[in-house]
């Protein structure tokens, strides 16, 4: 399904998570990638750059936060943008309890209305719903041998050759439903006609005789992004309740239909993925993301991201109202690095100022001095570097190889930091994780 689009979108994954370090550049190259890759599957031009906007903006936000790997953050955007634009959480067929459900299927001849109506019966009936169905189709003589066909008298099916108009036998099939007690009846409609107007005006007339609970639009995958007119000129005879897009089985547009379709703010119920009776999907946007990205560890992917946003935000307040240990002090540094965020934190630093790469090479050999002497501090000292005396000074120094002098310059900076960082956090500047080199 959608073999190549995933392809693409796979491939694009696989060139940032291979990257060493990933820059503006490599995010851009990316980004391209993944609107090519949309846009071949035919979807909006609109709904492809909305996403790489939102792909963008989510990582500038999250520009400052420390600790989660922006690869990961990369795919966890591409994920969450590409569930919106199949619509967002998953959505379901509603059935009221305690009384015939009709539900009237619409769609232009050869979407597969037909090869649905009986898909949709099987699924209900195996899941031990009283399904019946309506042959509503009086123009193309072979659509009731259609249905016997596909229901093999396993599920219920009203026809009647004696009515002339389909609301004459879709009335009569309403009534045969309610005869059987039947929980659920599925009406399939014709599609060939003269013109569409003689159609849609048709499908009014099926509206207002038999007041179905919902109609079900079913649109053939391969009209791609046309999907979204269709589903417009449909929904101004019959307010369209769900849909249901076909042949996502042989469709390189499949997410164009699906995507134009989410974007008119019609819920799609199902997805059909071959001719087989069998081949019908419950849409899930997320598990259709999943499979798309070819992700099996994704959604440990999303957890770590969203505890680790959790816990950042967490340190985040605290590291801007001051309160931190020299731990986190050295931990800060030490994750700067990777998230470029490091000038904030020097230039609160005695003689702070924009330092040279040179400069930053120099400090971060001192940085992983400094994670010696603080892996040689004990708890209590950890907590409050008032205590450390000069016995605790030369003991600490012994035990991580550095000098009593670095040892005596960590504590100085740490302190400095602490008393600068404290002093921004009162003015305007509340929020360290905004805070900009
Ligand atoms: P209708 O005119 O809207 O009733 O369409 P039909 O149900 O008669 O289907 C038209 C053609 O599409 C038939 O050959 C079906 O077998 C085929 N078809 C329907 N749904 C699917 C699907 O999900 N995948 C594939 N590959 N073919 C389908
Ligand atoms: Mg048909």
């Amino acid at each position: 399904m959608l073999e190549n689009i995933s392809e693409r979108l796979q491939n694009a994954l696989r060139f940032i998570t291979r990257q060493a370090y990933v820059s503006d550049k490599e995010v851009a190259e990316y980004l391209r990638e993944i609107q090519r890759a949309l846009i071949m599957g035919d979807v909006d031009v609109r709904l492809v750059s909305q996403l790489t906007e939102d792909i963008k903006k989510g990582l500038k936000e999250a520009g400052e936060e420390y600790g989660i790997s922006l690869k990961d953050r990369i795919t966890y955007l591409t994920y969450q943008g590409l569930i919106r634009i199949l619509g967002g959480e998953k959505k379901e067929l509603r059935i009221i309890p305690n009384q015939l459900n009709v539900f009237i299927f619409m769609g232009i001849q050869g979407s597969g209305k037909t090869t649905t109506v009986g898909k949709v019966a099987y699924y209900l009936k195996n899941r031990n719903r009283k399904v019946g169905v309506i042959a509503g189709d009086v123009f193309r003589p072979g659509a009731v041998d259609q249905l016997k066909q596909l229901l093999k008298d396993e599920v219920p099916l009203y026809s009647d050759a004696s009515k002339k108009t389909s609301v004459e036998v879709i009335r009569g099939g309403v009534e045969w439903a309610r005869r059987l007690g039947l929980e659920i009846v599925l009406v399939d409609t014709a599609g060939r006609h003269r013109t569409e107007e003689t159609l849609m005006e048709e499908m009014a007339q099926i509206i207002s005789a038999v007041n179905p609970t919902a109609t079900i639009l079913v649109v053939d995958a391969m009209i791609g992004q046309q999907a979204r007119v269709q589903a417009e000129a449909f929904n101004k005879v019959a307010k369209v309740g769900y849909v249901i897009v076909t042949k996502l089985d042989g469709s390189a547009k499949g997410g164009g239909a699906l995507s134009a379709i989410a974007s008119v703010g019609a819920p799609i119920i199902f997805i059909g993925v071959g001719e087989g009776i069998e081949e019908i999907e419950e849409f899930d946007p997320v598990k259709f993301v999943s499979r798309l990205l070819g992700k099996p560890d994704l959604e440990s992917i999303i957890a770590r991201v969203q505890k680790m946003s959790r816990e950042e935000k967490i340190r985040a307040q605290r590291m801007a109202r001051g309160r931190f240990t020299i731990e986190e002090f050295v931990q800060q540094l030490e994750s700067a690095r990777k998230m470029g965020g490091v000038q904030t934190i020097l230039s609160s630093l005695p003689g702070g100022r924009r330092l040279s790469k040179k400069d930053m090479e120099e400090f971060f050999i001192k940085v992983k001095k400094w994670r010696a002497i603080v892996n040689s501090m004990n708890t209590e000292e950890r907590e409050d570097v008032g205590i450390m005396d000069s016995s605790r000074v030369r003991r600490v120094a012994r035990g991580s190889g550095t000098s009593e002098k670095d040892v005596r310059e960590l504590i100085k900076q740490y302190l400095v930091a602490k008393k600068t960082i404290k002093k921004i956090s009162k003015g305007a500047l509340r929020d360290i994780s905004r805070l900009r080199p």
